[in-house]
């Protein structure tokens, strides 16, 4: 048992928070305001080796393990806790992943490379409007029509197509379709990277237009509405009808970058709520004196530091899981993920009422950016990569069985 990160994790961890400090955080606000463009950020991010962390130096990448993921998640969540750059940064450490663990080798070789230059963009594609969380009920269908598959359904609360479609290679999601009977539910769902613009020409047969959001304003989220778009055989991720585990995979490691992406919006709101309650002096005293805003205080320290460690094993576990080291299994990794996120975005949320509570009458107004940080971490709370009610119900299956609904 070692809580000491190695010194190449720490050295990593101080070129990250540079990164952020230099690139980030003197946008973050604008960014916000969708006044600075992501892309502006993503690039700085790609050149040091920043997206597609987790991916193999044979496509380009840094060989980044999920600890090391982690580490940059949250130290980007804290230059911006809006999130906005975060998610850019986490989602392309996430499904890249997936892909180079599922797609053939010409696909590999002509997508990721352009990912880890920041030319291209690869996201996940599974929510439909008749509810996300039934991923084994999905309906968008996928047909085999003269040698190549079209989807006809509509995935929505896309993250990315208009990054997608402004890249100069493109991008594609990870796109879950269902190619047989909707009984035969996580049996027939097979995964597909769906490209909406390969090679500067951008795909037929769908429809997307960006979303206007309360709160992580510099990322766009979209409806992408599928009418006989087509995909190569070759995109197809893993076995038809195998796709199931193939973007349950994908959740897994995702949720855990996202524990590390609350981690540093949390620590960001702690530390600015530190100098505002002790400077406020209220009835002649800083209200940090108050016991029921220093308790609060200590506690939701102390909370931060135990789901830091909930992130870091998980990242321990997958990591092990990956490498085939030990006896980590598909499950210890699915449940530890499922606490990382369940854990950390809940300590945000709270973090964000208490601290905007903390601030009082000003954190309402737009010259306190704290409201910001916890419009950003209720993304996480009320969808993004599972609900917090299916992070309970994936770990009560594990402990109790699968008979809980
Ligand atoms: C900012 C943002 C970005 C997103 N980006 C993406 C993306 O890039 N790609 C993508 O595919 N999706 C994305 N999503 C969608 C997200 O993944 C979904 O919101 C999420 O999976 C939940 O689906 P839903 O919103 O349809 O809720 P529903 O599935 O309709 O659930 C509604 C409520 O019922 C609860 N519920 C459902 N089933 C159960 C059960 N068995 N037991 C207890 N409670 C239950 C849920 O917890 C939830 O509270 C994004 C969402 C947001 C907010």
């Amino acid at each position: 048992m070692d809580f000491e990160l190695s010194r190449e994790e720490a050295l990593f961890r101080d070129s990250v928070r540079e990164v952020g400090e230099r690139y980030v955080k003197p946008h973050w606000v604008e960014l916000d305001e969708g006044k600075y463009p992501i892309l502006e950020v993503a690039s700085k991010l790609a050149e040091h080796g920043l997206v597609g962390l987790t991916l193999s130096s044979r496509y380009g990448g840094p060989d980044g393990t999920f600890l090391m993921a982690s580490i940059a998640a949250e130290e980007l969540a804290y230059a911006d806790p809006s999130l906005a750059v975060p998610v850019y940064f986490l989602l392309e450490a996430a499904w890249p992943f997936i892909v180079q663990r599922y797609a053939r080798e010409s696909v590999k070789e002509e997508v990721l490379p352009r990912l880890t230059t920041g030319e291209a963009w690869v996201g996940i594609a599974s929510t439909e409007p008749q509810g996300g969380s039934d991923v084994a009920g999905e309906r968008t269908e996928a047909r085999l029509v003269d040698g190549r598959w079209l989807l006809t359904g509509e995935k929505n609360m896309v993250t990315g197509v208009s990054i997608a479609l402004a890249l100069p290679y493109g991008g594609g999601f990870v796109t879950v379709t269902r190619t047989g009977p909707v009984e035969a539910k996580h049996r027939s769902i097979t995964t597909m990277l769906f490209m909406v613009k390969r090679n500067g020409t951008v795909n037929t047969g769908f429809e997307t237009r960006d979303y206007e959001e309360w709160g992580r304003r510099g990322i766009p989220t979209s409806y992408l509405r599928l009418n006989n778009a087509p995909v190569d055989p070759d995109f197809v991720l893993g076995d038809v009808n195998g796709g199931f585990k193939v973007v349950m995979e994908g959740f897994n490691v995702a949720r855990i970058l996202i524990g590390a992406a609350a981690i540093g919006a949390a620590r960001w709101m702690l530390e600015q709520s530190r100098e505002w309650i002790r400077g406020r002096v209220v009835f002649g005293k800083p209200i940090s004196s108050y016991q029921s805003v220093s308790f609060k205080y200590a506690e939701l320290s102390a909370r931060l530091e135990a789901a830091r460690l909930m992130v870091y094993k998980a990242a321990w576990l997958v990591d092990r899981f990956y490498r085939g080291e030990g006896s980590v299994s598909i499950m210890d990794v699915a449940n530890a993920s499922a606490m990382a996120k369940m854990l950390t975005v809940e300590l945000a949320v709270e973090t964000g009422l208490e601290a905007v509570k903390w601030f009082g009458g000003v954190s309402y107004f737009k010259e306190t950016p704290v409201m910001r940080a916890l419009l950003g971490v209720l993304s996480y709370y009320v969808g993004a990569e599972g609900t917090q009610n299916i992070m309970r119900l994936i770990v009560a299956r594990s402990l109790l069985g699968r008979e809980v609904e």
